[in-house]
């Protein structure tokens, strides 16, 4: 099994599957299974931003950490229906995910509106999840490393990376992502040694942490975290419900 620093990370995309009173009764819910999370489990729920804070209430004292979904890179104005990273922060978030591939593709975000969120998340003591991965046209064209690197460039070129901070990079193929199409493990690993050479190449030194997401279930996460350069899974439907993911976690380490 493959692991950074002796820990799988375990990142749980609740996307807008659950409203306010749903996402407090699944965090209650996982605090009351907290027997069944190892220690060598790193795990992080992004819950929607009216939740985030009551779900962080409970998860924080079983040692789950909360995250963003999105963000908006100014800090305050008049931005309306916008949340900045320091709002996030001062909620209780520890990480921010940035570029997620439905920011990208259902709201038009482009690498270089990435780029500032990623920035904005660095600035304020966030840990942004970079998201990237190509679409099902560009992987038949063949693109689909061309495509990866310039999300990774233009996030991450001359970035002076802060001291101590996790480097997390999510490959998120658009075409596994909520299909059941899940990317074969080995094609996954391919990609994550692609994408911690460009890292290096980008950022000089890296040790970056990666995870993989798309259609991960109980029934492939071993697979997947049994790859040399795939440190952990970043899930979305199988996470918002308490059976798919407890199932997750148990595979994941076991
Ligand atoms: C995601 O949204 O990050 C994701 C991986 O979704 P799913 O697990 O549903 O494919």
């Amino acid at each position: 099994m493959s692991s950074k620093n002796g820990q799988f990370y375990l990142f749980a995309n609740w996307k807008m599957y659950l409203d306010f009173d749903e996402s407090n009764i699944l965090a209650n819910a996982l605090a009351q299974n907290t027997k069944k999370f190892s220690k060598n489990i790193k795990m992080a729920v992004f819950p929607s931003a009216l939740s985030l804070y009551s779900v962080g209430q409970v998860l924080n004292d079983i040692g789950v950490a909360v995250g963003a979904q999105n963000l908006y890179w100014v800090e305050k104005g008049g931005y309306t229906g916008e949340i900045s990273a320091q709002m996030y922060k001062a909620a209780g978030c520890q990480y921010a995910l940035v570029g997620h591939s439905e920011r990208r593709h259902l709201f038009k975000e482009t690498n270089d509106e990435v780029r500032k969120k990623l920035e904005s998340a660095l600035s304020c003591g966030l840990t942004p999840v970079l998201c990237v991965g190509e679409t099902d046209k560009q992987r038949a064209d063949n693109r689909a490393q061309e495509v990866v690197t310039e999300q990774l460039q233009t996030a991450l070129s001359g970035l002076a990376w802060p001291e101590g901070r996790e480097l997390i990079v999510a490959y998120e193929p658009v075409w596994a992502i909520g299909t059941g199409n899940n990317c074969i493990a080995s094609d996954a690993q391919t990609m994550h040694e692609f994408i911690k050479k460009e890292l290096e190449k980008i950022l000089f030194k890296s040790s970056p942490v990666l995870l993989y997401g798309g259609s991960v279930r109980g029934n492939n996460v071993a697979e997947y975290l049994s790859q040399t350069d795939i440190h952990g899974v970043l899930v979305g439907g199988a996470s918002a419900k308490l059976d798919s993911w407890l199932e997750i976690v148990e595979r994941a380490v076991f």
